[in-house]
């Protein structure tokens, strides 16, 4: 009874902390500007199969994209023997699932092999970022901060993988010396248990220190998380459902730049059809404010790999711009000015803006929408909208473009064309042409 209540007030300070965190977050997603309509939910689904759960696009470097998708299965599987601990430890059950019968036994095994699987691969990923010169990992947006948050996470990992093998180590253990029959199929566990003499009271104790250990990081890293670049545990899945799931590359019209446009053109229809719009606030993205919840969804999501970077012709190239630094300045961007939004309201400033104190223009600019980054990015992130809509700032708002592109805007203003040739003119290359006519 003591265990089920210690386990409980640990249970609700842990899921207080966390309704904490996510009330703040939805504080500042209160701010963001409304992205697009969720419908498709039948290939939003097959999407999120496709991508999130077949981990097809982490496929794409192939070897350790295969130790990432097993990590991600992996979890999946000890998912499940995590909720169980949490009901075991509220209801003191031992292996409540075990009515499960012959399922229960294919989950047990499976996350056994996994807890061994995932520490193998997290030993990896740790070795890569500590011994090994990845270029991926670098950039002017990796902080050692940055550095630091993604091992610490990693070694949280791996001890929570470590204490589940001691657990299932010791409650086999603890069966074979008391010659009790085990629930569950433990292939790894049992072959370890092997190596270990001792008392049942002795394994006993074993089992309740890894029971701890393991339940005790899982509520402490599940609130860790949400502050981490390791968010991507809960907010990949759910990120790649919410895809935008127009073709890269094609570019939304703003709805307050089309209805001018149709005014123009027909003014009485424009006119007669219902607008319903209040006076646009903002052209184009300047701050955090301005983004779409599905940009600050993203910046939430983003794992920080680096695959957007190592594709992007500008970066390759030696320009300023990373993808990956884009999104990353969102998020840092939201967690700096989202409290004073949320205490002062929309109009609160603090003399600092997104654009320009954290993103260049030279950035901005260095872009080619060529979309290789969101077409890289594992879970759907569309860096192109974001950085299309804070150029749209910089032109309609302050009139700020490279020279070349403001020739360009001059010539379609008056020539109807992005050339300095009037349109009337636009036949006089045929005048020397000798044609046959029948
Ligand atoms: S945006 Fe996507 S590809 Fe780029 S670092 Fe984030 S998760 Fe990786
Ligand atoms: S769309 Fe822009 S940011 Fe993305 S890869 Fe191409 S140039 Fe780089």
């Amino acid at each position: 009874m003591t265990k089920q209540i210690i386990f409980a007030i640990a249970l609700v300070v842990t899921l207080g902390v966390f309704a904490f965190t996510v009330y703040r977050i939805i504080g500042f997603f209160r701010f963001t500007k409304p992205a697009f309509p969720v419908k498709d939910l039948g290939k939003r689904f097959g999407i999120t199969f496709r991508v999130a759960i077949g981990q097809t696009k982490i496929f794409r470097k192939p070897v350790i994209g295969f130790f990432h998708a097993l990590v991600f299965w992996g979890f999946c599987v000890i998912l499940i023997g995590s909720i169980e601990m949490i009901i075991d430890g509220l209801s003191g059950t031992e292996r409540v699932l075990k009515v499960l019968g012959r399922l229960y036994d294919v989950i047990v095994a499976s996350g056994d092999v996994f807890a061994l699987v995932v520490a193998v691969c997290i030993l990896i990923f740790l070795s890569r970022r500590l011994f090994f010169h990845i270029k991926r990992f670098e950039g002017i947006e990796m902080k050692h901060s940055t550095h630091i948050d993604a091992n610490i996470a990693l070694t949280m990992i791996l001890l929570l993988m470590l204490s589940l093998l001691g657990m299932n180590t010791a409650y086999c253990g603890n069966k074979f010396i008391s010659g009790e029959i085990a629930e569950g199929v433990y292939p790894v566990s049992s072959m370890v248990a092997t190596f270990f003499n001792g008392t049942p009271a002795s394994f006993h104790t074993a089992y309740e220190v890894c029971w701890w250990t393991h339940i005790l990081l899982i509520l402490v890293f599940a609130n860790m998380l949400p502050y981490s670049k390791h968010f991507h545990v809960f907010m990949s899945v759910p990120n790649v459902f919410l895809s935008r799931l127009d073709p890269l590359g094609k570019l939304s019209n703003m709805d307050s730049i089309t209805r001018e446009v149709k005014l123009m053109l027909d003014p009485q229809a424009a006119m007669d059809a219902p607008t319903g719009d209040a006076p646009v606030e903002r052209f184009g993205v300047k701050d955090v404010e301005d983004v779409s919840w599905k940009n600050y969804f993203d910046a939430l999501s983003c794992t920080q790999c680096g695959r957007c970077t190592s594709v992007c012709p500008a970066n390759i190239t030696g320009k300023r711009l990373s993808p990956r630094k884009v999104i990353m300045d969102v998020r840092a961007r939201m967690n700096e000015k989202g409290p004073g939004l949320v205490k002062n309201g929309k109009e609160y400033s603090d003399n600092k803006s997104l654009l320009r104190d954290i993103i260049t223009e030279e950035e901005l600019w260095a872009c080619t929408t060529c979309n290789a980054c969101a077409m890289e990015c594992p879970i759907n992130i569309n860096h192109p909208t974001l950085i299309v809509d804070m150029r749209r700032y910089l032109v309609m708002e302050e009139a700020s473009a490279p020279g070349e592109l403001k020739a360009v805007f001059s010539n379609i203003e008056n020539n109807g064309a992005p050339w300095q040739f009037s349109s009337e003119d636009r036949l006089l290359w045929t005048k020397d042409l000798e044609m046959n006519v029948r």
